[in-house]
């Protein structure tokens, strides 16, 4: 359960690693020294030729670098992985700085000469830069853009960090079990989940009261970094406030609105399924802290790690032999850490590691099924790095979040199908189900009156509107409304909710959220694909995550014969979701 990183480096001696530090920033300045200045004249072969040995240096270094911060994640204690996590976040940095020059260069040159971008030779790296090119009409000089990252770092970037010591050091006091305690933040959000309602709705209502008490600091928070941005984007030429994440996540306005439109279309369809799980609960109606809960009646079946292990792997392959088969490497070549330990970093991830063709994954495994399902969406990801480390060159896998979670969201489905299938009793069925739509609601949905609440704010700045603390959370309640409509019943400090998205105070992440709603109905299309088609349908979603970052969520769509402007692939999503709604009702 422990993974082994030695595969990632010739040597793990500490003075080793720092030595191949110090020749990857040598190496950067050379590189720096011999092209700076020149890519201005470069012709398509030297643009390819350089692009190669970007890619080829990003290879040399890849294991170095990602040793140290996988170290560092699984031993956070340890003196050695402090220090060359230390040494390689610095090495790191100043890597970053003498490649600054690339894309400034580049984007200089293809302004100059667009028809470069269509350039035969230049083929394999087509998309890369057709999206510099996008990039090129916002840009501005480079002394101007290095003003914008100094006054940021202490600017607007640091109401993130006000907002995030706020949360980690405040604690809160809840009663359990007739004893009264005082919570830190990161523990008092475990009672969300709590099988026992009163303690759910107390863990709500405490915290939101009190982020609720400071809300002049976080409204002159939201204020701040919205007006920065509103105030960026005329600086930039952005035509609208959503289009710096637009150009980020290599997607359009038309094919955003048109998924936002669907998911208004469905709420319907969303509450049906929150008044089934109301009477699942033995409720008449769901409050804020049910929407996450358990069901009462779920099963508490423990799987151990090689239990799941099968699961997952034969989820995999029952669907396509191979992905099985680097599913099942994963484990046998110990990529995965899943032990639960002191100084390990909580959550889960993926890291690929393109030079290897492989990828490592962290995990705190508890043996639940919450876990299984964590598992097999990480090693969707895994897939994913498999299959783009062996088609791609290593620029065309920084893929944007809207398709980054393809491998991963369609695998949970896979394992869904899976357990479905070897459910014995309903009351498994009904849980299995619930976890499905619970996380589709909350991706879907959830996330999407935070897009309708994020766009209402920047109306209402350019409306000459004042954003005290009860007009945000007004907004953030009509937004929230949109969706549910009257089948939830809020706690009225829920009003306080937008304060502890962290989202909200991070310069440079405006509209984070619709690409996991994206993700989520892309996801489901595919799935639904694969119904209608079968067998046919696997050689399709292989071919999308090979293709890493190389093409466009657009082009991805189209090859399947889809046009993810038209709200009639969006449809297709919400009609899977249906289905499980169906299968759930069936149930009862
Ligand atoms: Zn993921």
């Amino acid at each position: 359960m422990i993974w082994d990183l030695s595969q990632l480096v010739r040597s793990t001696e500490p003075t080793a690693l720092k030595k191949e530090m110090i020749s990857g920033v040598a190496e950067a300045q050379e590189i720096r020294k011999l092209y700076h200045g020149k890519i201005i004249d470069f012709d398509a072969k030297s643009v390819l030729g350089f692009l190669e040995l970007r890619d080829a240096y990003l290879l040399k270094y890849e294991g170095v670098v990602e040793y140290c911060y996988l170290l560092y994640s699984a031993d956070s204690t340890s003196e050695v992985a402090k220090e060359l996590h230390e040494a390689i976040r610095e090495a790191q940095m100043k890597i970053e700085q003498e490649f600054a020059f690339i894309d400034i260069e580049l984007g200089k040159l293809l302004s100059k000469n667009p028809s470069l971008v269509q350039n035969p030779v230049l083929g394999e790296y087509r998309h890369l830069l057709e999206k510099i090119l996008r990039r090129v009409p916002h840009m501005l000089a480079e002394n101007e853009e290095q003003l914008i990252i100094a006054k940021d770092k202490n600017g607007v970037n640091s109401w993130q960090l006000l907002q995030s010591d706020w949360l980690s050091t405040r604690t809160f006091e809840i009663e359990i079990e007739g004893v009264k305690k005082q919570l830190p933040y990161g523990k008092i959000i475990g009672y969300y989940q709590s099988p026992n309602r009163e303690l759910r709705r107390q863990a709500n209502q405490i915290v939101y009261e009190n982020l609720g008490k400071d809300e002049i600091l976080w409204a002159s928070a939201i204020r701040a970094v919205c007006g920065d941005h509103l105030q960026m984007c005329k600086l930039r030429k952005y035509p609208h406030a959503m289009t710096q994440s637009l150009i980020a996540n290599d997607v359009n306005k038309n094919s955003i609105d048109s998924l936002m439109r669907t998911i208004e279309r469905n709420v319907n369809l969303y509450r049906r399924y929150l008044g089934l799980k109301a009477k699942l609960m033995n409720l008449p109606k769901l409050a804020n802290f049910d929407l996450a809960a358990p069901l009462p009646k779920a099963p508490e079946t423990k799987y151990s790690w090689q239990v799941s292990r099968k699961e997952v792997v034969d989820a995999y392959a029952e669907f396509d032999e191979e992905m099985g088969i680097w599913a099942e490497e994963m484990f046998t070549r110990r990529h995965i850490d899943g032990k639960i330990r002191k100084g390990k970093e909580s959550g889960a991830w993926c890291a690929s590691w393109i030079s290897g063709k492989s990828a490592y994954i962290l995990q705190s495994f508890n043996e639940r099924l919450g876990d299984v399902y964590t598992q097999a969406h990480e090693l969707g990801h895994a897939i994913h790095a498999y299959l783009g480390s062996r088609n791609q060159k290593p620029s065309n896998l920084e893929i944007g979040s809207c398709i980054a979670e393809t491998g991963s969201v369609f695998g949970e489905i896979l394992l869904t199908e899976r357990l479905l299938r070897k459910a014995r009793t309903r009351e498994e069925k009904q849980a299995i189900l619930a976890n499905v739509l619970d996380e589709f609601g909350m991706a879907a949905f959830q996330v999407s009156a935070r897009v309708f609440f994020e766009q209402s704010m920047y109306d209402s700045i350019q409306q000459g509107k004042f954003l005290d603390g009860e007009t945000v959370a007004k907004l953030w309640t009509e937004a929230r409304d949109k969706i549910y409509g009257g089948s939830v019943d809020w706690l009225d400090v829920m009003k306080w909710e937008w304060t502890m998205k962290p989202h909200y105070y991070m310069a440079n992440r405006r509209f984070y959220n619709y690409p996991y709603v994206y993700a989520q109905l892309f996801v489901f299309a595919l799935y639904k694909l694969y119904k209608e088609q079968g067998k046919a349908f696997i050689p399709k979603l292989r071919r999308i995550l090979a293709a890493g970052s190389s093409k466009a969520p657009h082009d991805l769509a189209a090859e399947l014969g889809f046009d993810i402007n038209k709200e009639g692939f969006w449809q297709k999503g919400m009609d899977q979701a249906k289905e499980f709604i169906d299968m759930l009702e069936a149930t009862m």
